[in-house]
């Protein structure tokens, strides 16, 4: 009998999964495979590979759940380090496969893999089924042709929540008939996809459980058994500790959680639980999240350019020494560092620190904004090629200036995010750990701190805010 191939890609999951259900309902045997292209492993101009080890680590993690998953169906998924098509075009005579199904995608890395992929099948007579499947709001139910997608985020959600609704979940396959896969479940060493030993060496914390049943599971403890959701829209823009926000991102970005599990879900909690501002906030951000996939798919490679969708003028400098300082937390303000230090051990970095970061890279470094974006892409365990170059676009080149030191003062006063990465700052007195540089080298060695990096430049228009946490005003 002949085999459907299920080309996984940003879909690690089989909730709510319109391609599993396409692959079953075919009657043909089922192999679910996943590769990993080698170029998405590259190693970029700026010394870096593409994808880091937090992003890889957690991305194995991810697979390892879905095997779990598929063997206790009785299947399994393989797995290969190669080109998508080449990996099809063998795997295609390998298997008598007749019909392939995948997650489409819109970035222009990910539709040149599709051209290649559906190129090989055409040539083998193999017929190919895309399937949507990454965002609340299926493509298909858009009130607007791509051309036409709004500019602004609130015309995109107003227009689009009054046209139409997330479609409901899809089933599990009661029944899938696997193909017989004589290769063993196995995932790449680091060294086959490139990464030399001291980028395999970081001390990579990884705090964020990988897979389907950890998403399924966090989503449950964020809504019906802790309840944090009903306090959402107040917690949202801090940075320390777990529960300030959902933590969902790395769920969705994987494809591991389906956005539409979320929004069912907080209906359930809205019907059951509480209905607030705050369960109304939470399907805001995830239409948030549709907005910059569709806005991408409007503009398409701009995204990615100097000047942004809007093709702004502005200076840029491409100082290698600033940009060091921004990726290796030595900026010398606590707030940036702090969150910047998070990143490069854990792989997140909560929403108010990355609008922080970018803004500062951007705007007061005026460092190209895309070399901040690359290390975000490098790092970020939710790393999404639309909400990342998306939200950088933004940062650096259409909305307001974020002044470090202001948002410090708002939403760290007691400095309890600065001290938890930086502890030696514990020791200044009010809300100055924000501001080691106003203390003489002596005096910071009073306070035991020693080799704290002074910044380059304090810039006049934080005056007020530095006068702010200088007094430890409260208002
Ligand atoms: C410069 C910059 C880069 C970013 N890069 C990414 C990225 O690569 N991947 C990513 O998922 N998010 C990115 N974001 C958006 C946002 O910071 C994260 O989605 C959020 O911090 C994830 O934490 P959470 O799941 O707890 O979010 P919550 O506050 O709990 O929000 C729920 C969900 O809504 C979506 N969401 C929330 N805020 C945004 C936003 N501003 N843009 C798009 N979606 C949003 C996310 O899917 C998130 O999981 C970026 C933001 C900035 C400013």
């Amino acid at each position: 009998m002949s085999t459907i191939l299920y080309w996984h890609r940003n879909d690690l999951r089989l909730h709510d999964n319109e391609a599993l259900a396409y692959a079953a309902s075919t009657g043909l045997k089922v192999l679910p495979v996943y590769l990993f292209d080698p170029v998405d492993y590259r190693r970029l101009d700026l010394g870096f590979p593409k994808i880091g080890m937090h992003r890889f680590r957690y991305l194995l993690d991810t697979l390892t759940d879905l095997q779990k998953s598929y063997e206790q169906r009785g299947g399994s998924i393989l797995t290969k380090v190669s080109p998508p098509h080449l990996a099809v075009e063998q795997l295609i005579s390998e298997y008598n496969v007749t019909q392939i199904v995948y997650q489409r995608e819109l970035a222009s890395e990910e539709l040149a893999q599709e051209s290649a992929v559906d190129e090989v099948c055409r040539e083998h007579g193999v017929e190919v089924h895309k399937i949507w499947g990454r965002t609340l709001y299926h493509i298909d139910d858009l009130p607007f042709q791509q051309e036409k997608i709004p500019l602004t985020s609130k015309t995109f959600r107003v227009t689009l929540t009054k046209a139409t609704q997330p479609r409901e979940l899809i089933a599990i396959p009661d029944h899938i008939s696997w193909a017989e896969c004589e290769e063993k479940f196995a995932l790449p060493e680091p060294a086959e996809l490139g990464f030399l030993g001291a980028d395999v060496n970081t001390s990579v914390q990884i705090r964020y459980e990988a897979g389907e049943r950890a998403a399924l599971a966090r989503l449950d403890y964020y809504t019906f058994q802790t309840e944090q959701l009903t306090s959402y829209r107040w917690t949202r823009n801090r940075s320390l500790t777990m529960d300030y926000s959902s933590k969902l991102s790395p769920y969705l970005a994987l494809g591991s959680l389906s956005p539409r599990m979320i929004y069912h879900e907080v209906k359930r909690y809205e019907a059951e639980i509480k209905r607030n501002i705050s369960t109304w906030w939470l399907i805001f951000e995830v239409v948030w999240r549709d907005y910059f996939t569709f806005r991408h798919w409007r503009f398409g490679d701009k995204v990615f350019r100097l000047g942004g969708i809007k093709d702004r003028d502005r200076e840029w400098n491409h100082d290698r020494q600033l940009y060091d300082r921004w990726c290796n937390n030595e900026t010398g303000i606590p707030w940036v560092d702090a969150h910047m230090k998070e990143l490069a051990t854990t792989g997140f970095m909560s929403n108010r620190g990355r609008v922080n970061v970018s803004s500062f890279l951007a705007r007061d470094y005026q460092v190209d904004w895309r070399w901040g974006a690359a290390w975000f892409e490098h790092h970020l365990l939710d790393y999404d090629v639309h909400s990342n170059w998306g939200n950088w676009n933004i940062q650096a080149t259409e909305i307001y200036y974020t002044n470090p030191t202001h948002q410090s003062w708002k939403y760290d006063r007691k400095g309890e995010y600065v001290c938890y990465w930086f502890p030696e700052l514990r020791s200044l007195p009010g809300m100055t750990c924000h501001l080691p540089w106003t203390y003489s080298d002596s005096e910071l060695r009073e306070h035991d701190i020693h080799n704290y990096r002074r910044p380059v430049e304090i810039y006049s228009k934080w005056s007020r805010a530095i006068g702010k946490l200088t007094r430890g005003d409260a208002k």
